[in-house]
């Protein structure tokens, strides 16, 4: 049945025919016009939008826990929230996990996904032992870095346009406790935050909530927060024969769309000004639940609807090590003097590429939402201008309207691509409005 449907962001919004796979022998017959997969819609934009397009949501099986290695294989359209709450009571956890948990793993592979632990564990592809795949035309794969490792490594970040992930069997790696140690630190200009991830770049995870409008001698001020499991060792009599049990936690709701006033520039200001102060000294250091140090944003239901609805667009771009310091400080000038950025925005250290698309490089990566507003595609134009001047690109996953060109001139491995999908789909049997735009 047509329908409308769109991603997080909410924008673009597409008319599709939604099919959903329940067993692998209607594969051939889905698949028959050409379609993309969609998982749980945790894209911003258009990566999993096409006229037809088939949902994994409904493929959703666990097939193999091993808790004794801590392998866990599983049916694409199985989110990471359900994998979760099966591994962490005995003892396991995602290698690599995204700020939702509210995606499926088909999703995590075909977007690369990283997290913060990307500089010290790389992405997710790098702890997958093997996938399946179906290609079309009744062609099933099995890959791995090994197997077919072309294809693989074309999957991995390749957005779908490979085929459908049908199960993929990855590697988790062994908690002590549900409990993450957090450090939580200011740092009161762009300098002392490159300092600070310096400072904490032995951290397993790491991350800062950067304020991407204030100006003069604040210009860049954040928190850092790092993390590290939480060892038996760390936690007292009391909290000891309950280390492992999940928490359930309640949840706000955003019922409506908001109006568009509520995010005029000073609101976003103010809440900038209160979110750096909810700290009140320099360092804080505490134990939190794993939820709220991974996944802050799930504990509000609908945020998406916060800006209006018209949607919104997230901006990821990437630099590398080199032209990080440079860039950043061109693009957050140009931000701020445009008045439009949004609430926090997060900035990230990133170690190398992984797969053939895959979004990361070793640098720096900074997100942050624009509510859709008129002169917002010619204001994002611009940035992307920056953003090639500066050597870096744009995550794929949040795209809704980057132009072929950048695309081309950003992704140095297309070519690659291209020949994988020349030997494993001629027929270029998966499409979707992003890689119609992005491939013409
Ligand atoms: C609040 C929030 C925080 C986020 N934080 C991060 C983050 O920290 N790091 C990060 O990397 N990402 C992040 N993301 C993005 C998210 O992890 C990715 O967009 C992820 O791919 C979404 O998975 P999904 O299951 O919702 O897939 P969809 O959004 O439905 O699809 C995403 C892509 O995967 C493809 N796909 C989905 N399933 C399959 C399949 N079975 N076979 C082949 N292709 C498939 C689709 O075709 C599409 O190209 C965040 C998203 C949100 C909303």
């Amino acid at each position: 049945m047509r329908q409308k449907v769109f991603n997080w962001g909410r924008y673009p919004q597409g008319d599709v025919d939604l099919l959903p796979l329940y067993y692998l022998e209607e594969l051939d017959e889905l698949t028959s016009k050409p379609c993309i997969a969609r998982g749980n819609g945790r894209c911003y934009g258009d990566s999993s939008l096409s006229s037809q397009v088939i949902s994994t949501i409904t493929f959703d099986k666990a097939l193999i826990f091993d808790k004794k290695q801590g392998i866990f294989k599983c049916q694409s359209g199985m989110q990471l929230s359900d994998i979760l709450d099966i591994i962490v009571p005995h003892g396991w956890f995602l290698p690599v996990t995204p700020g939702t948990k509210f995606i499926t793993v088909g999703g995590a592979v075909a977007s690369d996904i990283h997290g913060k632990n990307h500089h010290t564990e790389g992405s997710f592809s790098k702890h997958i032992i093997e996938f399946e795949i179906y290609s079309g035309e009744g062609l099933h794969y099995t890959c791995s870095a090994k197997e077919h490792p072309d294809l693989f490594h074309a999957t991995c970040g390749g957005m779908g346009l490979t085929g459908i992930i049908t199960s993929v069997t990855f590697q988790l790696k062994k908690i002590e406790s549900v409990f993450i140690t957090r450090v939580q630190e200011k740092a009161r200009n762009l300098d002392e935050a490159f300092e600070l991830f310096e400072k904490y770049s032995n951290h397993t995870y790491s991350m800062a909530w950067i304020d991407c409008l204030k100006g003069g001698n604040s210009f860049g001020r954040s928190i850092m927060m790092a993390g590290e499991h939480t060892t038996l060792n760390e936690l007292n009599a009391k909290q000891k024969p309950e280390a492992l049990k999940l928490l359930q936690g309640s949840k706000l709701n955003i019922p409506l769309d908001l109006p568009s006033f509520m995010l005029s520039g000073l609101s976003v200001k103010s809440f900038n000004e209160l979110y750096y102060h909810k700290i009140l000294g320099k360092v804080k250091q505490d134990k939190t639940y794993f939820d709220q140090f991974f996944y802050p944003l799930d504990a509000i239901n609908n945020w998406n609807r916060m800006y209006g609805k018209h949607g919104f667009i997230q901006y990821q771009f990437v630099l590398p090590l080199s032209t990080s310091r440079a860039g950043l400080v061109e693009i957050m000038e140009k931000i701020r003097n445009q008045g439009s950025g949004s609430f926090l925005a997060v900035l990230k250290q990133f170690g190398p590429q992984d797969g053939m698309l895959s979004f990361p490089m070793e640098g720096y990566t900074l997100a942050l939402d624009f509510p859709f507003r008129p002169g917002l595609l010619k204001f994002l134009n611009k940035l992307d201008e920056l953003v090639l001047k500066y050597h870096g690109r744009l995550y794929l996953t949040k795209d809704a309207r980057m132009d072929a060109e950048v695309f081309k001139a950003s992704y140095p491995n297309l070519g690659e691509f291209i020949n994988v999908l020349d030997k494993y789909v001629p027929k270029r049997s998966f499409s979707s409005f992003q890689s119609e735009r992005l491939f013409g």
